[in-house]
């Protein structure tokens, strides 16, 4: 024990670049009021836990043999969500699942980036777009949002043109600020960049605005849009991300992506939860009605809430956002410091959850 203890990072070979980084660390900390990762807040309805009982029992007695490499039922499946919510038809051809979103986005720096490239985001963004280039070796380009955290996308597309990124990471909704792009600036990006553009949608489904992926036929060599099952479809324990594009670029993912990454678990669950998108899916409306509640009363209380598209809301101003932050936590409420001064993230929960966060909001030092 003492012996392995003993060994620290700085003994170890690691590579010169990782050394004196961060891992991802939003706090687990056991609180009754956990607010801090944009999870559904509203638990799988009990005919879906039914569901995905009785599809992972059945699958279980064939857990010798390896998974469907290519996740083909899956993916039809996710296809024909995605063909209903866009009303843009869509094959299992063109979409590609994973565990997460976040390894939708590694293996898209996978094959798309890494040594010699680069890969450029608006900030502030999604943490994990640094950190998974950091990973595969692809050199970061931040690149600013107005001081209201919009996002100017003439300015931008000028930006895309001059460093020419391997990589472009489009955040709409944008976390942890929660403003969304219209199509017209996602469209005017896009034409900008040499290369990928990625449009991370993970909250999609909270937003009033159409989906990048009615721009997919119009840039089928440079577009990705990247969603998850975490957020809206709150499966986020059983972790699937997925994507829509061109079949090359799938075919382009397959050449990263481990053999069997989905376990036969994984898969089945998922197509399990998939036939009751219709009953999680209902929680959406009232997650964006909470939200828009929920930023009216901090509105109210003296806050400055950022406009959101989102089921979180950003929002300020604290004198010392990490203090503020801690005195959340004492009073059982865990929200989220994403590191921008002055403010602080909550995601929208269930209503009695949401009203828990606003007592401790009227109390918690400004
Ligand atoms: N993209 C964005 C913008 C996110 O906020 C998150 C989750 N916090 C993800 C991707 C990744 O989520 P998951 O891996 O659970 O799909």
């Amino acid at each position: 024990g003492e012996a392995l203890e003993g060994v620290t990072l700085d003994d170890l070979p690691l590579r010169e670049d990782l050394r004196g980084s961060s891992p991802y660390g939003a706090p687990q900390i056991d609180v009754p009021i956990r607010l801090n990762t944009n999870e559904n807040p509203y638990p799988p309805p009990a005919a879906l836990v039914a569901d995905v009982t009785e599809a992972v029992r059945e699958a279980a007695a064939n857990l010798h043999r390896y998974p469907d490499r290519n996740a083909i039922a899956l993916r039809r499946d996710l296809a024909a969500y995605l063909s209903a919510a866009t009303e843009v038809g869509l094959s299992e051809r063109e979409v590609w699942a994973a565990n997460g979103s976040n390894e939708i986005l590694q293996q898209i720096l996978q094959a798309f980036g890494g040594p010699g490239r680069t890969a450029l985001g608006f900030e502030p963004s999604y943490s994990m777009h640094p950190i998974i280039a950091a990973g595969t070796r692809t050199e970061w380009l931040p690149a600013p949002r107005r001081g209201d955290f919009s996002l100017d996308a003439a300015r931008a597309a000028e930006i895309i043109a001059e460093r020419r990124p391997s990589v472009v990471f489009v955040t709409s909704p944008n976390n942890p600020t929660g403003g969304s792009l219209p199509l017209s600036d996602v469209d005017e990006l896009v034409r900008s960049a040499p290369g990928i553009v990625v449009v991370d949608e993970a909250y999609a489904e909270f937003s009033s605005r159409p989906s990048a992926i009615h721009l997919l036929r119009e840039h089928p060599a440079k577009l990705i849009v990247s969603r998850t099952m975490s957020k809206a479809f709150a499966f986020a324990g059983g972790r699937v991300g997925y994507l829509a594009a061109a079949p090359a670029v799938v075919d382009a993912l397959q050449l990263v992506r481990l053999p069997y990454h989905l376990s036969v678990l994984t898969q089945t669950a998922a197509r399990a939860a998939l036939r009751h998108a219709d009953a999680t899916l209902a929680s959406v409306a009232k997650l964006a009605a909470e939200r828009d509640r929920v930023a009216e009363a901090l509105l109210g209380l003296g806050f400055t809430p950022v406009p959101s598209d989102a089921n979180f809301i950003l929002f300020g101003s604290f004198a010392d956002a990490p203090a503020s932050w801690k005195s959340y936590v004492d009073k059982g409420v865990l929200i989220r410091d994403v590191g921008i001064e002055g403010h602080l993230r909550v995601s929208i929960g269930t209503p009695e959850e949401n009203d828990a966060f606003l007592e401790a909001s009227k109390e918690v030092g400004r």
